[in-house]
């Protein structure tokens, strides 16, 4: 592995496992539950940790080592841990570092399952949260308690593209003394990386847009070696560990990271300014669109938009329903971070299992659509698009 700081684009490509006594130029799989020791003695040191080197593949393998030595490098991070899914990870990220008795403040725009972490599983253990709105940061302040232990943000948020201000909130975090984790899953880090802003962790669903293909489901945790080592801890004993074939799968799938999402920020460019325009909606949300209330921000800590548009057609719930059984060629589905572009209506998926309020509170209102961009030609997305809303 290259010891040396490349440029992004280079270390995408070649941080790479050395090569086996074969000279393969690409990655092989490991697809191995266990490794081999030398001796009584080698079993020994191996076990003790005196001794680098993969021992069982819930610990490590070449394939996931890959993986997170690439995310590191790419995040700007220490040491990280791969993990089955985003939600093993982010759910890594709280039991491995909270214990009864703390508590977390959260931003209230969160992915669907870190909300029923947040509320429903964790209180479980004696852990307690309160959710911070994203329109009033002079107000976090007041929500730090002294158990409180770790400010938990997603920016931008899904699906509402909300944002918030990273340099800001790394300032609050060190003020108190808390562990700041960042979900860094909309803009990966070739748009964001928020350890440069102050961030301890950066968390990831891999299965978005590392994968990029919507073939497999993953995630990693990367940042300072510090808190890495107690959720290293916890994930080598309750397993949540990804397989070495989708750790092989998003290490290949990094190598195009770049591309891609250059890819997907023009594409969703085109769209955000066509929906913006259209006389059948009501509202369109993207970072870098000139009608997002926070372009400015956007524009100090993100280098584009991303993948992901969100708009409130007018009519409601009917007219969503209406637009999205429409579509001919965008798929329906809940993934996104895809090459193909895909309509989601998260009031009635995603984020279904929220109340009401919770939905009216992240601004999930019953005519709100997310559109994951994909990366087929824009005029074909939008003329789908067009033709859908009718
Ligand atoms: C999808 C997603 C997750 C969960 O990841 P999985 O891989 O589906 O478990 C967490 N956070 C965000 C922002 C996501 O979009």
């Amino acid at each position: 592995m290259p010891d040396k700081k490349n440029h992004f684009e280079t270390d995408a490509i070649r941080t790479q496992t050395p090569t086996t006594g074969e000279r393969e130029h690409s990655t092989p799989l490991y697809m191995t539950s266990s490794f081999t020791f030398d001796s009584a003695e080698h079993a020994r040191a191996m076990f003790a940790r005196e001794i680098e080197g993969n021992v069982y593949s819930r610990y490590s393998n070449p394939n996931t080592d890959e993986f997170i030595e690439k995310m590191c490098r790419l995040e700007g991070a220490e040491m990280g841990v791969a993990t089955a899914s985003g939600m093993a990870g982010v759910f890594g990220c709280l039991a491995g570092l909270l214990g009864q008795g703390d508590h977390v403040l959260a931003s209230r725009s969160l992915f669907g399952s870190s909300h029923q972490i947040l509320s429903q599983i964790l209180p479980r253990w004696g852990i307690s949260f309160t959710y911070a709105d994203v329109e009033s940061p002079e107000k976090w302040e007041e929500l730090i308690k002294p158990n409180t232990k770790m400010l938990f943000l997603e920016t931008p948020s899904n699906p509402g593209l909300d944002l918030i201000d990273l340099k800001w909130a790394g300032k609050l975090a060190k003020a108190h003394d808390l562990i700041y984790i960042v979900d860094n899953c909309f803009a990966t880090p070739y748009l964001q990386r928020p350890i440069e802003f102050g961030a301890d962790l950066v968390q990831h669903s891999a299965t978005k847009f590392i994968d990029g293909q919507g073939r497999a489901i993953g995630g990693v945790i990367v940042g300072s070696e510090k808190h890495m080592e107690d959720i290293q801890f916890f994930a080598r004993h309750t397993g949540p560990a990804l397989s070495p074939f989708n750790a092989w799968l998003f290490s290949k799938s990094l190598e195009t990271l770049p591309v891609r999402m250059e890819r997907h920020c023009d594409n969703a460019e085109v769209l955000a300014n066509f929906l913006g325009d259209h006389k059948h909606v009501n509202f369109v949300k993207y970072p870098f669109h000139k009608d997002h209330p926070q372009l400015e921000l956007a524009k100090k800590q993100m280098t584009r938009g991303g993948g992901v548009v969100c708009f409130e057609i007018k009519g409601g719930y009917e007219k969503a329903k209406l637009f999205i059984d429409k579509t001919s060629m965008v798929s329906r589905s809940a993934n996104l971070g895809d090459t193909r572009t895909i309509v989601t209506h998260p009031a009635s998926t995603t984020h279904s299992k929220l109340t009401e309020e919770e939905r009216q509170a992240v601004g999930i209102t019953p005519g709100l659509i997310r559109i994951a961009v994909g990366l087929e030609n824009s005029k074909d997305i939008i003329g789908d698009v067009e033709q859908a809303l009718g």
